[in-house]
């Protein structure tokens, strides 16, 4: 069946990216709670029918470890894309201070399962690995959203925001500067997911921009630097070496998705006794409790100008 916007109604905003805004909406004929994402393009009707087209690949990437695909449909310029509402929201935000060796690795397996299912069952690249793009619930369960299915919607949106934070691996950070977008291989997503953990074990992106003069500083840190690692003090040497076998810089040399789900680090993951539901619940409380603080940081600070 095909979702169209009057059987949605709007509830509140969940958040805005680099190309639009996220609500949460309630699909009326079937009851569901479902996270509408609008994307503003300015192309023309036969654009839009194609990106609508290739974005229903998604209904045959349905596994665990990936956020359920409703449907999606346009509107004068803005497509809509609605896919399953993830009530704890983007990963990025419940890092907290840094995320415990035992949820890292829950979070870590899902993520390579579902990178591996996406490359073996779908022949896709995500291409836009990290943790913004990796949503949870109060369940505990980690899904990834956002990759690369429609080459006529990554066409369209402007990519501006190169550089920053980047989560790009050194090949393709060459590439770009070169113009060369070819370079990019599977082994590019095993780098971001790599620094990705990393960003979780600190709770922030790894490279502080603020060590950097620019952002080209930056870029070359990730090029030509050695490639950071996780802390020694709170992660076992299993940890470290997983995250050392993806942060390589000669991207031949990193590991495979099948060599990651073998290592000792997921293997134990298996076994091992997590409280995700827990975590999670924690991690929103925090994070919650900091949005506040800011706020009213924010309020006092308007009212001293005041
Ligand atoms: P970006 O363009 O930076 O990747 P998005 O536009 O995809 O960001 O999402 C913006 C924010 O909306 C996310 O950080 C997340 O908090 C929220 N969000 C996105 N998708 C969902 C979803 N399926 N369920 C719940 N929240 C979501």
């Amino acid at each position: 069946f095909a979702i169209n916007m009057t059987q949605l109604q709007l509830e509140e905003e969940l958040g805005r990216g680099n190309y639009g805004t996220v609500k949460k909406v309630l699909h009326k004929p079937t009851k569901v709670y479902m996270a509408m994402k609008e994307i503003r393009l300015e192309l023309d009707q036969s654009k839009l029918n194609a990106i609508i087209m290739e974005l229903d690949i998604l209904h045959r990437a349905a596994a665990p470890e990936i956020v359920d695909f409703y449907g999606a449909f346009f509107i004068e310029s803005c497509v809509y894309y609605c896919m399953e509402y993830m009530d704890a929201g983007s990963l990025d935000k419940l890092e907290g201070e840094g995320i415990p060796e035992g949820v890292l690795g829950r979070i870590t397996g899902s993520m390579v399962r579902g990178l591996k299912f996406l490359k073996d069952d779908m022949q896709i690249i995500h291409r836009d690995v990290k943790p913004t793009n990796v949503l949870v619930n109060r369940k505990g369960e980690v899904k990834l959203c956002d990759f690369g299915v429609s080459g006529q919607l990554e066409r369209s949106l402007a990519k501006t925001n190169i550089g920053c934070q980047s989560y790009m691996a050194p090949e393709r950070i060459k590439g770009e500067s070169q113009n060369n977008l070819g370079t990019y291989t599977v082994s590019s997503d095993v780098w971001s997911l790599g620094l990705s953990m990393i960003e979780m074990s600190l709770g922030h992106y790894p490279y502080p921009p603020e060590t950097y003069a620019n952002v080209f500083a930056q870029l070359t840190a990730i090029v030509h630097g050695d490639p950071p690692e996780l802390p020694e003090e709170r992660y076992s040497d299993d940890a470290r070496d997983f995250v050392s076998r993806c942060l390589h810089r000669v991207p031949e040399l990193r590991a495979t998705y099948a060599e990651l789900l073998d290592h000792p680090f997921l293997v134990e993951d298996q076994t091992r006794a997590v409280d995700m539901p827990g975590w999670v619940a924690q991690a929103i409380d925090y994070r919650d409790s900091k949005q506040r603080e800011q706020l009213e940081k924010q309020q006092q600070q308007h009212q001293q100008q005041q």
